[in-house]
């Protein structure tokens, strides 16, 4: 983390899970855990899209920003199933993923269509959460760095200095997510370094010191101060522990320690 450049975005993924009773349990078992406030991390959760009002409620006391997990990048119509930026900046939305891997891989996304949910997320003055990430087999190859260089370039296509300053990217390693295994803190720090230097070839070094990279692939209560002291590591996206409470605590106050 670097705070005197970035903000520090601790950020839940609930993916499909919770119904709304259970999204009003969490807070209600957060505020009685929660009992000093982070001065240094913004909090998001990221919620289904039927509980984000449910969400907003409960929410609010504690200070946690609600996020959607997935958007659809026309404006309105015949798009059965599908929910527009406009709808989600309607309810208080405030943070979107886009392109996450379980999107890519099981929902077709790709790099072309993660580009313009970018752009319909910030024209509708919201900020996408960008998940990148290679498969083991692309790490095995050797061609991380260009795979990944790829698909910060393909989804800010398009994107202004002025808006990127509003986006957040997640380097996900695909490996990483859900499975226990986590990028071990060198293997994390050395992509999203990575990545910010694309960013700065992109749009320059005053830009790409201000932009929030997160991490994210099996985050814990037990790695997350030693992912989080890497310097270009500006905060977590994560799945399974932000299901329950102590846990994402536990990793919201390893984002909030004192920074020497
Ligand atoms: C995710 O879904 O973005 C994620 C990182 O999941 P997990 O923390 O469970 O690996």
């Amino acid at each position: 983390m670097n705070r005197r450049y970035r903000h520090t975005i601790i950020a839940g993924n609930w993916k499909m899970n919770k119904t709304a009773k259970e999204t009003k349990e969490f807070a209600e078992e957060m505020k009685k855990l929660w009992t000093v406030r982070p001065k240094w991390c913004d909090t998001v959760i990221c919620v289904p899209a039927c509980n984000i009002s449910t969400a907003t409620k409960a929410f609010k006391e504690l200070r946690i920003a609600v996020g959607a997990e997935n958007v659809y990048f026309e404006p309105n119509g015949a798009f059965t199933g599908e929910i527009a930026a406009d709808m989600l900046s309607d309810l208080n939305v405030k943070y979107v993923i886009v392109g996450h891997s379980e999107r890519r891989q099981y929902f077709g996304e790709t790099d072309q269509t993660v580009n313009k949910k970018v752009h319909a997320v910030l024209n509708a003055g919201m900020s996408p959460i960008i998940c990148v990430g290679e498969s083991l087999e692309e790490r095995e190859k050797g061609i991380t760095d260009e795979l990944i260089a790829l698909q910060v370039k393909s989804a800010l296509s398009g994107v202004s200095a002025e808006q990127v300053r509003r986006c957040v990217i997640a380097y996900e390693p695909v490996w990483a997510i859900g499975t226990g295994r986590t990028a071990t803190a060198e293997q994390a720090g050395e992509v999203c370094k990575n990545i910010r230097s694309t960013i700065r070839t992109l749009y320059g070094a005053r830009v790409s010191r201000s932009i929030t990279i997160q991490y994210g692939g099996s985050m814990n209560e037990k790695n997350a101060k030693e992912l989080l002291a890497q310097p270009d590591i500006d905060g977590g996206l994560i799945g399974g522990a932000a299901l329950v409470p102590e846990k994402f605590l536990a990793i919201i106050n390893a984002a909030n320690q004192d920074q020497e």
